[in-house]
């Protein structure tokens, strides 16, 4: 039986960077996944948008830390990842928006996020040609951006792998035992491993793993899909968020919708379905495309004329509120069993910063700003607040 201080049960967006952060801190790292390579789960699903732009202190926190890291690993590392510092923004199309946006734009400065209430006029020089009918102006986070979750999750690998971690692929998690106090077996379909530490970043399967562990985990995967264009000359800086919800009998109802030109001059583009879409299929509903494409044209006329080269559908691994569930469940005998789970749409934006935290959990040395952000995080909160983004 092979022996490691930590094993992390799955290589996505959150379990590479823990990896990486685990191994880079010389921690004896094992990672294991079902699938054939890094982030084939739902992190390749990922459109790659980074921002910190969140509701509470502990998203915030971590995301300006992955900041950090993707904005800066090129220069540290030498690898391309696609990160463009091209910022987030909120468009208020009426009052009540407007109103929720400022508001918690006093919360987000109080955190440390650089944002700022841009005029109508202001919004329409960084993106020209938006529907500028009933527009009141707009959020803007200029250190927000985006990256390739595809180069970001090989360049985190590689790394990792340099500075020790093992990964073990095509290997299915089936037992978990956490009977004894200080020592976690774990045996999968080929072969049978022990440690000190068991990290949970099974994304949306965490709640099949945390039972292997005795553990009620709740998150549920939830389908939502995304689009990419051909490439053309970048003609609008900052990803768009379009809060506003639709009803629509033509198509269907949807909530909020969003876009932004990546690296390489491609519009990529999600939208959120009205209702949950609970399931792992992955195939293109024919509702998607239809039902996005109307709703960015009427915003952005400009767009009409892009040829849209993929569609695609993945999960969110939803928590019941929104924000994600990181740390040891106090049910059962599990105080060596750590979750990170439930990163709902932005498991590629904490990744980086929560492979930090969760390094600093395993070797016990968390600060007194991480027990406040992992406050946000907790296991057995009772789910009563929503995320105001969610
Ligand atoms: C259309 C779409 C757009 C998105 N856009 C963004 C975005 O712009 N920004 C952002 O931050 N997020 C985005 N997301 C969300 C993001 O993709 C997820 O939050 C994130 O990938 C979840 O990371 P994870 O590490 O928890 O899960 P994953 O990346 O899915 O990794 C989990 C891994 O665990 C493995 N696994 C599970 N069970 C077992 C087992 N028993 N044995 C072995 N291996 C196992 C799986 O094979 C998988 O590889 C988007 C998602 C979708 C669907």
């Amino acid at each position: 039986m092979k022996t490691f201080d930590v094993i992390i049960i799955g290589a996505g967006s959150v379990g590479v960077p823990a990896a990486l952060s685990l191994a880079e801190r010389k921690i004896k790292t094992l990672v294991i996944d079902a699938l054939a390579s890094p982030g084939q789960g739902q992190n390749k699903k990922a459109i790659g948008g980074i921002r910190a732009t969140h509701s509470d202190k502990g998203k915030i926190t971590t995301s300006l830390k992955s900041i950090e890291i993707f904005s800066t690993w090129k220069e540290k590392y030498g690898d391309d990842i696609g990160w463009i510092s091209n910022g987030y923004s909120f468009p208020a199309y009426n009052e009540k928006d407007e109103n929720m946006l400022k508001s918690l734009m006093e919360v987000q400065k109080s955190f440390n996020l650089n944002i700022k209430w841009l005029s109508r006029e202001e919004y329409l020089d960084i993106v020209p040609g938006i529907n500028s009918k009933n527009l009141r102006g707009s959020t803007y986070s200029p250190d927000d951006g985006s990256a390739s979750p595809l180069l970001a999750i090989n360049a985190f690998y590689f790394k990792s792998i340099e500075f020790g971690a093992k990964y073990r692929f095509n290997e299915h998690v089936l037992a978990i035992d956490t009977s004894k106090s200080d020592v976690i077996t774990v045996k999968t379909d080929k072969g049978e491993y022990s440690c000190a530490k068991v990290i949970n970043a099974a994304g949306a399967f965490a709640k099949e793993t945390g039972r292997l562990a005795g553990l009620d985990i709740p998150v549920v995967p939830d389908s939502h899909e995304g689009a990419i264009t051909e490439p053309v000359q970048r003609f609008f800086g900052p990803m768009v968020v379009d809060l506003r919800p639709a009803r629509d009998p033509a198509t269907a109802d949807s909530a909020n919708f969003y876009f932004y030109q990546n690296n390489e001059g491609q519009v990529i583009f999600c939208i959120t379905p009205g209702n949950l879409m609970v399931g792992t299929q992955g195939e293109s509903t024919s509702l998607f495309l239809p039902q996005v494409a109307k709703r960015m044209v009427a915003l952005f006329p400009k767009l009409a004329n892009l040829k849209v080269r993929r569609t695609w559908r993945g999960q969110y691994p939803m928590s019941p509120d929104g924000f994600p569930l990181v740390g040891v469940k106090k049910e059962g005998n599990n105080r060596n069993f750590i979750n990170a789970v439930g990163m709902c749409g932005q498991g590629f934006m904490l990744g980086p910063g929560l492979g930090e935290l969760l390094s600093r959990m395993v070797m016990e040395e968390l600060t007194d700003e991480d027990h406040d952000v992992l406050n946000h995080f907790d296991m057995d909160r009772d789910f009563s607040g929503i995320e105001k983004f969610k």
